[in-house]
């Protein structure tokens, strides 16, 4: 495959502790508007402030005229797709217009109800939508609300494959709020346990005090570092994506990890497996990743 322009590998440093299988990742915008305190793609400078992306539809069609009919597009993994300016700009949907064209296999990542805009086109793709619902809206100021993603979701299950990411899970802030996962009711669930980097421990303590002194004991003092990243020790997360994983057995839902190395029993983690089209489906470890 040439270099392309405007899709990356994802992960391409091949993490032993991310379960994906292949797929390209697709970021419409520079930055995002949400501004989650726990947010991991603040590594990218300004972060907050959104910016479009020069000759992005053009770099778009190109390099989706030359990657295999096959390949999993995910957008997006460093930004979110619908930032609070594409109700006016549209580029995201003109994005949508051009992978629609392109007959493109798509992973929608969200937490914004500015996705319903799109159902026209979206049903038209072959896609799986993926909302995030932590339940945690202290954190995630400017994301639209709890209830209203909770909306969001069930509007979408009964029009597309829909994956709920109860991701990240704060030990204990929203460790227990295991009814998103009822009242959303998916067919599949993904989740993960939070990974804390200085700045995103800064902001979370910032806006919830109360919680700094546990997490900097789990994080910091007790926990590991893998990557860029703490995480909390293995036995404690462990307990905590059990906890969810069962729940969704005794629900009939599937359920997979994010970036845990911890195996799972549902066919992929990013919810691929929900389309009947999308090839190469299960992930690199499914049903073979041991605890890192
Ligand atoms: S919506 Fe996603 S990309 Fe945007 S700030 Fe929140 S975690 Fe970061």
């Amino acid at each position: 495959m040439k270099r392309l322009r405007i899709l990356k590998s994802f992960d391409p440093w091949k993490s032993k502790i991310c379960s994906c299988g292949d797929k390209l990742s697709f970021n419409p915008y520079t930055g995002c508007s949400y501004r989650c305190d726990y947010c991991y793609a603040t590594y990218i400078p300004r972060f907050w402030e959104v910016r479009e992306k020069k000759d992005l539809l053009k770099k778009l069609e190109k390099d989706l005229a030359e990657i295999s009919d096959d390949t999993i597009i995910s957008m997006s993994n460093s930004s979110d797709p619908y930032p609070i300016i594409e109700r006016e700009k549209m580029i995201t949907r003109d994005c949508l217009k051009i992978f629609k064209e392109y007959n493109a296999k798509l992973i929608v990542v969200t937490k914004s109800d500015i996705v319903l805009r799109d159902l026209d086109l979206l049903s038209e793709i072959d896609c799986v939508i993926c909302i995030t619902i932590t339940g945690c809206d202290k954190l995630e100021k400017f994301a639209p609300s709890t209830e209203n993603r909770i909306e969001v979701f069930r509007e979408l299950r009964d029009a597309l494959p829909s994956v709920l990411r109860f991701d990240p899970i704060v030990p204990f802030l929203n460790e227990s709020r295991l009814e998103i996962i009822e009242m959303c009711d998916p067919e599949h669930v993904v989740t993960s346990t939070l990974k804390l980097r200085f700045d995103s421990y800064k902001r979370i303590s910032k806006t919830l005090p109360w919680l700094a002194p546990a997490l900097k004991k789990l994080y910091f003092d007790d926990g590991e570092k893998i990557g860029s990243y703490y995480y909390l020790k293995s036995d404690f997360r462990i307990s905590l994506l059990k906890k969810v994983e069962k729940f969704c057995e005794s629900l009939g839902i599937s359920c997979g990890f994010c970036r845990e190395g911890i195996e799972f029993k549902a066919k992929s983690c990013d919810g691929r497996h929900l389309s009947s089209s999308f090839k190469n489906v299960n992930g690199r470890y499914f049903g073979g990743c041991n605890v890192v």
